[in-house]
């Protein structure tokens, strides 16, 4: 076997793929159209490998460290770091240096996170696996799209990924996106007759590569390439995958960094002026030292206000949240959904395996001579009787008989006892027609030996029928689809009787009044031909009957609907099924509106014939819209966007890719969604169930409550340790400290510093993310679903974060100054031991202080004992590591010597311990009285 000119293989004297014809393919392949033996597949794999494209480079090492740094709030760090250095050689250069420390550290901290984020994202796109139907030994199998080889025979349908390289040997009406390869968004209408060896790969219409999308018809091919030598596994490498890390939170959080170095770079010149005009006045030295002498404030106020620990948060806490929404099986594609999610108010969901089981029985037949039959049983096992009007039927009349062969033979689905287990393979609707004529008694396997098909015209939603065309009896052409998309079709009964279309209508109304999911046949002589096309369909069938099916609604879906309506989200129903079904399904799912004046159920039909201010009404008035197709989607979805409402759509078709994008968040199915409505949706259901779609909700608001539980627990620090900077240098009082420099004692008169940069940098970092991060794993609050979701538009800092950073602040300022001076005033002296511990023990309280505050942040509204003390294990994990690094810091020499810390005596630290506990009557109040409504 050799491939062509595109192929690693390939022999370049031998004409491309493009140019050959189907048979010299299949023969240069070695394979036959039934596809390879299993042996042949295996041992093909051996030889060319697995069917995976390796990847391309995402960001490299280096990108990810510069997306670190370069953050204005860093800057400001290297330029205070370098003016440290610069103007005091002595003390300065410890300071500088622990700085730098701090930003080298803050940016491992940040790429090793970002990286593991990228990481668990790209492992996400792995949890929902591309599987392809191809053909081995005669039968059709379903292949991880991995294990394809070349020579293996593929079917494509409507809606699949293209896995490999292909040269096509069948097809119908077949359409392939190729804009992965070509950028060309208008699909291509692909034909069999080979082409030119020089076509360029848009021209070659009768191939299909690897990473295109099948949006039309069906068709069958050999695969030629596979994995790397793909075309585009050839590209692939150029191609750069970046994950986008970003979501509207970080971009406002990193909006808010913005702010903060301005108003951080304003106060600094404040503290600069001040501090310099203060210093002047109080020692009499010229405004250069004296300015010299206060640049340290000014450079401890950056290091302090600068929330340094706070991007590695946010990334963590999302990273958090998609791996929590993937265990309750809603895999996130895109980033930015998991904060959406939160804020969703409408959910609109596809009906059929969704908020049903997808698992459909057949319960009642009707013909237009014999009447109504019921069939009883449930479940997909053959088991069950035939009745009418209560009585056993023992032989089917013939019309019945007819009209079940007609839904096994215009039927691709099979039935098989898999140990002791009745399974489905294929379709469930027409899963149900098979059960329905085994039940009857019909030899399902027989009668399709017997009614060979010839050709078949498959079932696509927006036509709403399948048709086939079967050998026997001269040729029969058979069509099942909707009532309406049938009978339009008809004009006859069997006897050759006009067709009371009254009549079967009234029929239909009935079972889906019962909540059925009605199936209408019909067939017609063929006139010897051996294919059919659509035109052969259009008129002069001759009906057969109907078939009602149920498929109950999943017992999960109902609960998840009532968490919904807690929630404050309404769900919407969107169905390619019947009014009458979709209203009778959807009242046993409580989702009709409350009010009675409210229309229960709108036609896709008549919403396309709606001006846009109907639409718009009929959107938000009405839960179920019933026959609905793919571009009356996009036009929901918009209507209820312009009403500003934030939408998650489900969609599983290759048409519902436009309204998926559109949608807030678009939601695929994992097992029955086509590949093209994966790749349009933000998030996919592994299994494809509504609860799942409830369950993301939950999560996405428990991960932006911790989020800004983390903001309100990081940002009173920043402002607190400004504010305790802005009083020293405004109002602090300056006093003889002796300095040993070079072992020579020398006395300064200076304004006493409450906090050293480097032992800011310690509260702020070390401190901070330790303490902060816990709060990532806080369960959610008691009260998530029972609350209205998130207005998106809403600032991120609301005026109660806003608030509640101002007391805690300003607490912390009082609390550490009162401490320091006491602390400074009772050594008794100013020597360099006093000051030390004076800043040790202002260091400790505010500790202290965000030990107990964190304690009240695990929840925003609740007290803690309501919420439960252990419950978040985490958090005290959190505490332990600050108590044992804190003893460091006030115990440890070689800390001493960093920080220049000093030790306390045990009266000491019970002081800033009682202290910093003030924090929770205050913060205990201020619940109280905002919960007391
Ligand atoms: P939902 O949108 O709730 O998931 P659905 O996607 O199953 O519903 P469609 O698949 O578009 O809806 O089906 C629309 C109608 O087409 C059905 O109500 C049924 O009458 C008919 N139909 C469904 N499956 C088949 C089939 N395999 N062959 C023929 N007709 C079918």
């Amino acid at each position: 076997m050799n491939g062509g000119s595109s192929g690693a293989a390939g022999m370049p004297d031998r004409q491309p793929w493009h140019a050959l014809g189907v048979d010299e393919t299949v023969a240069r392949m070695e394979t036959r159209p039934d596809g390879l033996t299993n042996a042949e597949a295996v041992q093909r794999l051996k030889t060319y490998g697995s069917n995976v494209i390796p990847r391309g480079k995402g960001d490299t090492a280096l990108d990810l460290i510069w997306r670190q740094v370069n953050n204005p709030l860093i800057w400001v760090l290297i330029v205070s770091a370098l003016v440290a250095m610069a103007v005091d050689p002595t003390g300065g250069v410890k300071n500088g240096l622990v700085i730098l420390a701090v930003v080298v550290l803050n940016t491992i901290i940040g790429f090793v996170q970002e990286f593991k984020a990228g990481k668990a994202i790209e492992a996400l796109s792995r949890m929902v696996p591309e599987n392809v139907s191809a053909l081995r030994e005669g039968r059709k199998l379903t292949l991880p799209a991995a294990d394809l080889v070349p020579g293996d025979m593929v079917l494509l349908a409507s809606g699949d990924k293209v896995p490999a390289d292909m040269r096509l040997i069948q097809l119908r009406n077949l359409q392939i996106e190729e804009a992965a390869l070509t950028g060309e968004s208008v699909p291509t209408e692909k034909r069999l007759a080979p082409v030119a060896s020089e076509a360029g790969i848009g021209d070659r219409t009768c191939m299909v590569f690897g990473g295109t999308l099948v949006t039309y018809g069906t068709g069958t091919a050999v695969v030629v390439e596979t994995g790397a030598r793909t075309e585009l596994g050839r590209i692939s490498t150029m191609l750069r995958e970046t994950t986008d890390l970003q979501t509207p939170l970080t971009k406002a959080l990193a909006k808010i960094g913005w702010y903060i170095t301005i108003a951080i770079v304003v106060i600094a010149i404040g503290i600069l002026l001040l501090g310099t005009w203060r210093t002047m006045a109080e020692t009499g030295v010229e405004w250069l030292p004296a300015l010299r002498e206060t640049v340290i404030f000014a450079i401890a106020l950056a290091v302090g206000a600068i929330p340094e620990g706070l991007p590695a948060i946010v990334t963590i806490a999302l990273a958090i949240g998609v791996q929590r929404m993937a265990t309750r099986r809603a895999v996130v594609r895109k980033l930015p959904a998991v904060e959406t999610l939160g804020s969703t108010t409408v959910i609109c969901s596809d009906k059929t395996g969704t908020l049903t089981r997808n698992e459909m029985t057949v319960q009642e037949l009707w013909t237009p001579a014999s009447g109504a039959f019921a069939v009883s049983g449930v479940g997909y096992a053959p088991k069950g009787q035939l009745q009418r009007e209560g009585t056993l039927v023992k032989t089917a009349p013939a019309d019945l008989t007819d009209l079940l062969l007609a839904g096994v033979l215009c039927n691709d689905a099979s039935l098989a006892n898999e140990e002791g287990q009745w399974k489905i393979h294929g379709d469930p609707t027409e899963g149900a027609l098979v059960v329905a004529a085994e039940k009857v008694a019909l030899d399902v396997e027989k009668a399709r030996a017997q009614h060979k098909r010839l050709d078949t015209i498959p079932f696509e939603s927006e036509n709403q029928f399948m048709a086939t065309l079967h050998a026997q009896d001269g040729g029969r052409i058979l069509l099942k689809g909707a009532p309406e998309a049938v009978l339009k079709r008809c004009a006859t009964t069997p006897g050759g009787r006009v067709l009371d279309m009254e009549a079967v209508l009234r029929e239909v109304e009935k079972l889906a009044a019962k909540g059925m999911r009605v199936l209408a046949f019909a067939a017609q002589p063929a006139r010897g031909q051996t294919g059919i096309e659509m035109h052969d369909t259009q008129s002069g069938f001759t009906f057969l009957g109907l078939q009602g099916m149920i498929d109950p609604p999943r017992p999960e879906a109902i609960a998840a609907i009532a968490l919904c309506h807690q929630a404050g989200i309404t769900v919407k129903m969107i169905t390619g099924d019947h009014q009458g079904t979709a209203q009778a399904i959807a009242d046993q799912l409580n989702i009709l509106p409350k009010n009675p004046a409210a229309p229960k159920a709108i036609a896709g039909a008549q919403l396309a014939q709606m001006s846009e201010v109907q639409l718009r009404d009929a959107a938000g008035a009405c839960n179920v819209f019933a026959r609905v197709a793919p571009e009356h989607k996009l036009g929901l979805v918009r209507a209820l966007q312009s009403r500003n409402e934030v939408v998650a759509m489900t969609g599983d078709g290759v048409n519902d890719a436009p309204a998926l994008k559109q949608a807030n968040i678009g939601v695929a199915m994992g097992i029955t969604g086509t590949s093209v409505s994966k790749e349009a949706a933000g998030i996919v259901l592994a299994d494809d169930n509504f609860a799942s779609i409830a369950a993301a909700v939950e999560e996405g608001r428990r991960v932006y409550d911790n989020l800004i539980k983390s903001l309100a627990f990081v940002l009173p620090t920043n402002l607190g340790l400004a504010l305790i900077l802005m009083w020293a240098v405004a109002f602090f009082p300056f006093a003889d400290v002796t300095h040993v420099i070079d072992g020579v004692a020398h006395t300064m008169r200076e304004l006493l510093m409450p906090m050293t940069p480097a032992q800011l940098l310690w509260i702020n970092l070390v401190a901070a993310v330790a303490l902060a991060l816990p709060l990532a794993f806080e369960a959610k609050e008691p009260n998530v679903m029972r609350r209205p979701p998130r207005n998106p538009a809403a600032p991120v800092l609301s005026g109660f974060v806003v608030m509640r950073t101002f007391v805690v602040a300003i607490l912390m300022t009082a609390g550490a100054l009162g401490l320091f001076l006491y602390e400074f005033r009772a050594a008794g002296d100013s020597g360099p031991a006093a000051l030390a511990k004076a800043q040790t023990m202002a260091v400790t309280t505010v500790i202290m202080f965000q030990i107990f505050y964190l304690l009240n942040c695990r929840s925003l509204r609740d007290s803690m004992l309501k919420i439960g003390v252990f419950s978040n294990k985490t958090v005290f994990v959190g505490i332990a590591a600050i108590l044992v690094l804190q003893a460091l810091f006030v115990y440890a020499p070689f800390m001493h010597e960093i920080f220049a810390s000093a030790p306390l005596s045990a009266g000491d630290v019970l002081l800033s311990i009682v202290v910093g506990a003030l924090i929770l009557p205050v913060i205990g109040l201020e619940k109280w009285w905002r919960n007391r409504g």
